[in-house]
C-alpha cells in the first residue's frame, strides 16, 4: 500500500468489501483513510449500491469514524442527477422504480417525477434500482412505459448479491424481466460505466494518471477502472480471491491481501 499511497494523488474507493462487509467497517479503513486525510491526499467513495442515498452512507461512514463528506459518496443515483444537470437526460417526466429514500433524494434534487402509475403513458425516462419492496405492480408499469417509448435505466446491471442466506435478485434481475417483456437498451448508471467514472474523476479534481481505483470486484472496479484509463488495486477483503484474476482480461495493476498500511 505504501506504494500505491506515494505515487497517487486521487483514490476512487469502492465501499462494499474494501471498506467495509455487512457495512461494519473492515479492519483497516479508518487507518487507510487517516492515512490519506494526513497525506493530504483525494479520496471519493464509490459504490454501485442504491439501497440508501448518497448522503445516507455518508453519514453511516461518519458514524464509524471514516471520515467522509458530503458529496463524498458517488453512487448511480448522482450519475444519473449528473446527466441530467449536463442535459443527457432530460429532466422531464421521470417514472421511478427505486426505494423511498432513493425517491426522496431524487425529488429533493429537483428531479421531475411521474407520481402516478398511471401516468406511465407519459415517461420519458424511467430509472430501475432494486429493492425489498419492488412489487409486481412495479415491474408491470415499468415495462409499460418502455414500450411506451421511455429511456431505461438502470442503478446496475449486477443480477444477484451475496446475503447470509445466499445470493439473491440483484438490479440486473429485475431488469432482466422487464426485457422479456419488452427488449429495449438499458443505460447503466453503475460501474463499469464510463459515466459513473468520468463523475468520480470530476470531483476528485485529479488527472487520469495520477488516480487509481481501489476494488473487490474484477468486473466492476476493476475492468471499469481500465476502460477508463485509471490504474486500479484489487484488494481481497470482498468479492474476489486470487485465482479468479487469472481467467479475468482486465488485469489490476497492483493485489492487496486488505488497506493494510
Ligand atoms: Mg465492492
Amino acid at each position: 500500500m505504501k506504494k500505491v499511497l506515494e505515487k497517487y494523488k486521487g483514490f476512487i474507493i469502492d465501499l462494499d468489501g474494501v471498506v467495509y462487509l455487512d457495512k461494519k467497517p473492515l479492519p483497516h479503513s479508518k487507518k487507510f483513510i487517516s492515512k490519506l486525510l494526513t497525506l493530504d491526499k483525494k479520496y471519493v467513495f464509490l459504490t454501485n449500491d442504491s439501497s440508501l442515498s448518497p448522503d445516507e452512507y455518508c453519514k453511516l461512514l461518519s458514524s464509524e469514524d471514516i471520515q467522509c463528506k458530503k458529496g463524498q459518496v458517488i453512487n448511480p443515483i448522482n450519475n444519473f442527477i449528473n446527466l441530467i444537470k449536463i442535459g443527457k437526460i432530460v429532466n422531464k417526466n421521470i417514472m421511478v422504480f427505486a426505494s423511498t429514500n432513493l425517491k426522496n433524494y431524487l425529488v429533493k434534487s429537483d428531479i421531475n417525477i411521474l407520481e402516478k402509475y398511471e401516468d406511465y403513458k407519459k415517461a420519458e425516462s424511467i430509472i430501475v434500482s432494486g429493492n425489498v419492496n419492488f412489487s409486481y405492480k412495479d415491474l408491470m408499469y415499468a415495462s409499460l412505459c418502455v414500450q411506451n417509448g421511455a429511456k431505461l435505466f438502470a442503478t446496475s446491471t449486477d443480477n444477484s448479491y451475496p446475503t447470509k442466506m445466499g445470493n439473491v435478485p440483484a438490479t440486473g434481475s429485475i431488469i432482466a424481466a422487464i426485457l422479456k417483456t419488452f427488449n429495449t437498451k438499458v443505460i447503466n448508471l453503475g460501474k463499469p460505466s464510463k459515466s459513473i467514472f468520468s463523475l468520480a474523476l470530476k470531483e476528485l479534481g485529479t488527472n487520469k494518471a495520477e488516480t487509481i481505483t481501489l476494488g473487490d470486484n474484477l468486473v466492476t472496479d476493476i475492468q471499469g477502472a481500465r476502460r477508463n484509463g485509471v490504474d486500479s488495486a484489487l484488494i481481497l477483503t470482498g468479492k474476489t480471491n486470487k485465482r479468479s484474476i487469472k481467467n479475468f482480461i482486465f488485469k489490476p495493476n497492483y493485489v492487496y491481501e486488505n488497506l493494510k498500511i
